[in-house]
Formats: C-alpha cells, structure tokens, sequence
C-alpha cells in the first residue's frame, strides 16, 4: 500500500472548510426557502387584490351600460308608435357605449321591432327574440352568460324590460358585446398586467371565459379549474394552481356583482420565482470576501494547531543527541502536544542510556572492566580520524602458563583482574588500558612521545613487578612493547604489529622489560 501524505494541516484545513461550506449551503438553501415563502406569498396576496380591483372596475362598466339601458327603457314607450323613432333609439343604444355592437328593442310578443349593428359579421336583423332572451326578459338589469350567437360569436347580452306606468311589461331593450372584438371589457382588462408573463381572464357563472388574452380561448369552459369554481362560488381570495399543462400559477380571485361573474388573475410560477436566481447570485458574490477571510483564518489557525505536532514529528526523525535537542526546542502551546513532547523526551532519553548501557557492555571486558577489543578499534579509529598521535604499549605477562599450571585458572583470573587495577592506576585519565586477549593487555596514549610512552612503560612494568597478586600467587612480571602513531603510514594496523614486535622483542630479550619499536 502506497503510504498516505495527508498532513494533519490538510486534514485541519479541510475539515474546516467541509464544515464551512456544510454551513454556508444550509445558510443558502433556507435563505432560498424563505425567500420563496415571501415570494410566493407576496404574489398571491397582490393576485387576489388587483383580481378584486378588477372586479370592481368591470362591475362600474357594467352598471355604467344598465343605467344607459335603463333610462333607454324609461323613454321607449313614448315612442312605440313611431318606427323611425325606436330605430333612432336602437342607433343610439349601440353607439352608447364602448364595446356595445349591436342594440335592439323588442316588443311584448317578443318580436324585434328596431335593431342597429355596428358589426360588419351582423348586418341582419334577427326577427325574434332567441329562447334565452325570453326566459329573462322581465329580469331588470339582467347580464346574460357567455353564448354563442346564431352567427357563432361568442356573445353577452345586457337587457332591460320595457314597462307602462303601470308596470305593464310592454317589451325588452338590449345591448349586445362581442367578446372577440375588442372591446371595453378587453380594454379594462388587458390594458396592464402582461409585460410579466401575469395575465387575467373573466368567467361567467357557468365557467366560460369572458375575456381572456388569447381570443381562441374566449367562449370556452374552465369549469372544474378549481379557481373558477371557487370565483363561481362567489369566493374571493387567492391559491397557487397547476394547470391542465402541468404549469404552476399562483392565481387570485374575485367575484363580481354583475352576472355572477368573477376575475382571476394569475402570474406563473418562474415570473414569481425570478427574483431568486438574482438572490442566489449575489449572495454567492458578497460571501467572496468572507469566504476568502475565512479560508486565511483557517490555514493560519491550523497550521498553528499542526505546526507543534509536525515539529516534533520531524525532531523524532532525527538521530540521538540531534533529536533531543530540537524536540527541547519545540514548545508546544497546548496540552496534548506538551503531554507527547515530555513522553517522547522521556523514552528517547531512556533509549539514549539504554544504548549508552549497551555500547559500554559491548566494548568493555567484563573481567578486567577494561575496554574490549572492540572497544580498541573504536577508540583508535576516534583518535586517527583526529589525527590525533598516539602510543600503544602492547603488554604480556610472563610464564603465566604457569601460574595457572600451579595455583589454578581462578587464581588466574584474580591475577588479570589485578593486573588491570595496577593499570588503571598507573595512566592519566585520557589515556586507555584494554585486555585484548587472554592476557594480553594494551594501553593506548594519545600525544605520546616516545621517552613519555616509554616512561609509563616503565611505571606500569615496575609497579607490577613490586605488586604482590592474591591467591598466594605472589610476585609476577610483564613484557612491555612500545609503538607509536603515525610513523611513516597511514595505517593504524600497522602499530599494532610493531608493539607486537617490540612485545616479542622483550621478551626474547629476557622478559620483565620494555622494548620500544623498532628494537
Ligand atoms: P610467555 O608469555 O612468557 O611466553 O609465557 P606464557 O606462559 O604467558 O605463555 P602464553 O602467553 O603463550 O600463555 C598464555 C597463557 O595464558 C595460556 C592460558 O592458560 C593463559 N590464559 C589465557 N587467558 C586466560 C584467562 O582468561 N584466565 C586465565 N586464568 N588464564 C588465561
Ligand atoms: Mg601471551
Ligand atoms: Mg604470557
């Protein structure tokens, strides 16, 4: 497995950034949420209003053109003796008012005795009253429902009856309104309202659409839109609705006074929901500078967390004393960090004596407490890597083949332990003695000059000879090879070899003396 880079500071840093951007988003979305509830309420509440501003607009023009057919009816039955009369009167009616085509007057055999057409598509004059006119024709002020006319136009009659002093019925005058044309009805309508994608229709108590925008649409039913029943109720009020398409509107309605009829206007649901692709954009554009702080805060606040942990990580890469002294340098401003400098402080020093403990095991004799061969080499590689000179008496004690043949090994070893005592005691403390073999022994002497290597030589040779051993041994004596370093090589080997030849030296000459290469 491929070993993972991640830095406790990227891990710090995205952490924070993830709960950051968790926050921010949440913040988003119930800023879009809410926002939407105001929109969406806003909307309705303005429909629902301006449906009933509409409502009550339409009402005043409709009753505008009853009061006109009103006092129509009121001079009519003066002149129901005079053709030219009533023709003039039906002239009149239709030129009246905006968005009237066609006017007529009917008598009480409901026959139609003056017609007037303002409308090229109807120039005919229709003999009798049709059968919906009939049913109604006593009905003052009466608005009729949307209809289709014999020629097929969709259609809304105003009429009044015609009565005597006497309240006689003597007839019925009427206006009619060609919902397709334009007309004022269009007009008061349409006239605002569709620079948005809003629009605003009216029904009639059946459901049919009055005015609508779309003219196809004029004439056609909405019954079972649930806005149009409920205007048909007679509910004012507003509610978001789906259409037939699948399209959301929020929708406000309001009934009217004339004919049961009822305004809706509706705005859809994008035109409502617009202003928030505008919220989103510029909240994501004022957060930049507060994003950008915050991101600074985070990779400052975080590499001050990781900063203690990644120095000591890298102190505990070093090696020994190295990295004792810059895990001391790091100080850690909080707890956990503390707690693991001070336990890695403390095992690394633990280790340092451990491995101190074993190097000296290592390199010394366990006997003699002297340095080892080992122990040798590695101060003599110390002291040629200082080009630091130096002297090696090779040591060796007489006959000792003897003293163990006579006393035994044990008293043996007693003597070599001795023999390393006098060492020790006879040299300066820079200098080493070693036990390099049985009873071989070895004194190396840094800066030894020749008469000074010589002299403690000597020291060590008589303070032996003078020295009586334990274990009833008595009096022993060494040989003593004298070398130094350098002398014409590089090679520290090579003193070695020539104290061995002094050694051998002294004792071919007798023993119990010092020989100093070259002999
Ligand atoms: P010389 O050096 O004078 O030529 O004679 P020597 O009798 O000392 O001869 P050599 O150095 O060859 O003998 C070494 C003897 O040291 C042999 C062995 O019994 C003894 N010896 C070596 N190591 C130990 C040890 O650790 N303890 C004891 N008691 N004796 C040892
Ligand atoms: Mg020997
Ligand atoms: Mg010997």
């Amino acid at each position: 497995m491929r070993k993972s880079r991640v830095t406790l500071l990227v891990l710090i840093v995205a952490l924070s950034v993830l709960t950051a951007m968790i926050a921010f988003i949440n913040a988003l979305v119930v800023a879009q949420i809410v926002q939407r509830d105001q929109l969406i309420a806003r909307s309705l509440e303005a429909n629902g209003a301006y449906a009933a501003k509409l409502a009550e607009t339409v009402d005043l023009y409709v009753e505008s053109i009853q009061r006109q057919l009103e006092v129509s009816a009121s001079r009519i039955p003066a002149m129901l003796d005079s053709r030219a009369a009533l023709d003039a009167e039906a002239a009149r009616v239709a030129r009246q008012s905006d968005g009237v085509v066609a006017a007529f007057i009917a008598d009480s055999a409901n026959r139609i005795i003056a017609f007037e057409s303002l409308a090229p598509e109807l120039t005919e004059k229709p003999a009798m009253l049709n059968r919906g006119e009939i049913d109604r024709r006593e009905v003052a002020g009466h608005v009729s429902a949307a209809y289709l006319s014999a020629k097929g136009f969709p259609t809304v009659l105003f009429s009044e009856p015609i009565r005597d002093a006497k309240g006689q019925y003597l007839g019925l005058v009427g206006a009619a309104m060609f919902l397709r044309r334009d007309n004022e009805l269009d007009r008061l309508i349409n006239v605002h309202f569709h620079h948005d994608g809003s629009y605003v229709y009216v029904v009639d108590s059946h459901g049919k659409i009055l005015v609508h925008r779309d003219k196809a649409r004029i004439g056609t039913s909405e019954s079972g839109n649930v806005v149009v029943d409920a205007v048909g109720r007679g509910e004012a009020g507003s509610m978001s609705v789906t259409n037939t398409r699948g399209k959301r509107f929020f929708a406000g309605y309001a009934p009217m006074r004339s004919g049961n009829w009822g305004v809706v206007v509706q705005t859809p649901e994008e035109v409502t929901l617009e202003p928030q692709q505008d919220l989103l954009w510029r909240s994501l554009l004022y957060s930049i500078p507060a994003a950008v702080l915050a991101l600074l805060l985070i990779y400052v606040l975080a590499r001050w967390i990781s900063l203690p942990l990644s120095r000591l990580a890298r102190a505990m890469q070093l090696r020994g004393d190295e990295a004792g002294a810059a895990l001391r340098s790091v100080s850690p401003w909080y707890f956990e960090a503390r707690q693991l400098r001070e336990a890695v402080d403390a095992t690394l020093a633990q280790h340092q004596r451990q491995i101190t403990e074993l190097n000296t095991e290592n390199l010394t004799d366990p006997m003699t407490r002297l340095l080892n061969r080992r122990g040798v080499e590695g101060e003599v590689a110390r002291l040629r890597s200082a080009r630091q000179p130096f002297a090696v008496l090779a040591l060796d004690i007489d006959h000792f083949k003897r003293v163990n043949d006579t006393f035994g090994h044990a008293a043996g070893d007693k003597v070599l332990i001795m023999l390393g005592d006098l060492m020790r005691a006879s040299i300066r403390a820079g200098d080493s003695p070693c036990r390099v073999g049985g009873e071989e022994f070895l004194v190396l002497m840094p800066a030894g000059d020749e008469g000074i290597a010589r002299r403690v030589a000597e020291r060590i040779r008589a303070t032996v000879e003078s020295t009586e051993m334990p274990e009833g041994v008595g009096y022993i004596t060494i040989s003593i090879g004298v070398a130094r370093w350098p002398e014409d090589d590089e090679d520290t080997d090579g003193v070695m070899k020539r104290a061995d030849q002094a050694l051998y030296g002294a004792k071919n000459a007798g023993r119990n003396r010092v020989v100093v290469y070259p002999c």
